[in-house]
């Protein structure tokens, strides 16, 4: 008797040291210090209050802490018992059993009285609420836009986006996790994220799941260091079972926010739950982060997105179009496939743009308006002819299938096709000829610059060829 006497008071005690820590005094002398511990068995702590107020007050307000300190006491099993005194019979008290949320799920173990329980989420402050406005669930901030299905698969992000389906399955319960979806930008990182965030909320919808953007996280951390509120922002993170954090290169050099934002990645990790990261940079090349940040942005799958290939780009082109219900001229998506290699957001704004003058002008989209339109709004990228989009004109001009350019054919009107594409790619890219020769079926760069000069030595000496460059040219240079 004795020993279990001791047991619930000590443990009780314990609990009552971390809670004083984590609210202020007053409230703390409000409705901790009225409770009396009455036993502990099998894991159940049970504690009496006052009135049933008083339990409601504790399960609207403490019930996180609670929950947090009782696990931490008597570990993963552990549940709470009230038993709340009847306010006309101080002696009959009515036990009622609550068991702690486990997963924001919180459920009842079989009690005569069932009460329902609160979602735990209240009495912590949400940061991205403005105070005194309550809220009571979280609002996901997810762009509904961006989904699984509207990702278009490509070589550039197979990994990435397979890792996403894998996660939307079974958040938490795979071994990419966290995911670290890294690569520059416009390349889809953030809808990729969000999409995974979607799909999760779609098959579970009681799943927490939060999307923020690193720098919002980081000020939101700063306002609650000035108002004193750090641990209503730690436990409004830890309460997420799918946390999203896009753009954490921002963390970079920021000591307390990696600080901070690693307590909570610890803990949602311990705790099974998902986290999805994105980056601008690879892990090993993020400057200023802690160590034991990077190490654990390692523990799980760090999958790159790349620049997308011609076939995404025109797969990326046709989704969009169908999206907006305009169809455009297949010469004129080829044009923005092969010219745009940058990356989705550069082809997503000049297709925009394209179908927005064309509609306020009226005017038919041609090829013609597509390169004005792209020379005038897509960034200096669009300048640059790609060699893709050379050897595309080229190969029309000669009338030769594309492929036969990668091919090892040494056909003479292929070989010139393919010397006359090395030349140009050379004088209007700034690729290397190395990379000038694995465009063209993997030619070391001794022979693109072997082509580039007998391309020049033929426009001097042979003037039907002379007539071709021109015209290549012409129909190569965008006005
Ligand atoms: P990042 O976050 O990497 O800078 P975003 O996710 O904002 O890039 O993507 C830029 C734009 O390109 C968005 O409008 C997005 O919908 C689009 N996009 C990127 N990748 C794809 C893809 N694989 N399929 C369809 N659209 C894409
Ligand atoms: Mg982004």
């Amino acid at each position: 008797m004795n020993m279990i006497n001791k047991d619930h008071e000590g443990t009780w005690e314990n609990c009552l040291n971390v809670i004083k820590d984590n609210i202020s005094a007053q409230a703390f002398k409000t409705w901790f210090t009225p409770i009396i511990p009455v036993k502990i068995e099998n894991s159940t702590l049970t504690i009496q209050v006052p009135s049933h107020f008083f339990y409601e007050w504790l399960e609207e307000h403490y019930i996180n802490l609670l929950s947090r300190v009782i696990k931490k006491e008597i570990g993963s099993e552990g549940t709470l018992e009230y038993s709340i005194l009847m306010e006309s019979n101080h002696k009959n008290a009515i036990p009622y059993t609550v068991k702690l949320p486990t997963q924001n799920n919180n459920s009842i173990r079989n009690s005569p009285v069932s009460i329902p329980l609160n979602n735990g989420e209240k009495q912590i402050r949400n940061p991205f609420i403005i105070p005194g406005l309550k809220k009571i669930n979280i609002e996901s901030n997810l762009m509904p836009q961006f989904t699984l299905d509207n990702f278009v698969e490509g070589e550039c992000n197979r990994l990435a986006r397979a890792s996403g389906y894998a996660i939307a399955n079974k958040p938490g319960g795979t071994a990419f996790n966290p995911l670290l979806i890294y690569g520059g930008v416009g390349l889809g990182k953030t809808h990729l994220a969000n999409a995974i965030g979607i799909a999760i909320k779609e098959k579970q919808p009681n799943k927490t799941v939060l999307y923020v953007q690193s720098e919002k996280f980081a000020h939101q951390f700063i306002d609650a260091i000035k108002n004193q509120t750090t641990n209503d922002f730690v436990h409004f993170y830890q309460m997420i079972d799918v946390l999203i954090i896009d753009d954490v290169q921002f963390f970079a050099g920021k000591e307390k926010t990696q600080d901070v934002f690693f307590s909570i990645f610890n803990h949602l990790h311990q705790n099974g739950k998902q986290i999805v990261l994105t980056s601008d940079k690879a892990p090993v090349e993020l400057q200023g982060m802690e160590q034991r940040l990077l190490s654990r942005f390692k523990w799980g799958l760090s999958a790159d997105l790349s620049v997308p290939d011609l076939e995404t780009r025109i797969a990326v082109l046709h989704k969009k179009m169908h999206g907006s219900g305009i169809e455009l001229p297949k010469e004129v998506v080829e044009y923005l496939a092969y010219s745009i290699n940058t990356n989705i957001r550069e082809i997503e704004g000049a297709l925009n743009t394209l179908l927005a003058q064309a509609s306020l002008n009226k005017k038919a989209i041609t090829l013609e308006l597509a390169k004005q339109m792209v020379d005038k709004f897509v960034k200096n990228t669009a300048r640059e002819v790609s060699i893709e989009y050379i050897q595309k004109v080229v190969c029309d001009y000669f009338d030769l299938p594309i492929e036969m350019l990668k091919s090892k054919t040494r056909k003479r009107e292929v070989v010139q096709a393919r010397q006359i594409s090395m030349y140009f790619s050379k004088k209007m890219t700034k690729s290397s000829l190395a990379n000038i020769g694995a465009h063209c079926g993997g030619k070391d760069h001794a022979t693109v610059l072997h082509a580039c000069r007998t391309v020049v030595n033929l426009s001097e000496t042979d003037k039907q060829f002379k007539v071709y460059l021109e015209d290549l040219e012409k129909k190569l240079t965008l006005q």
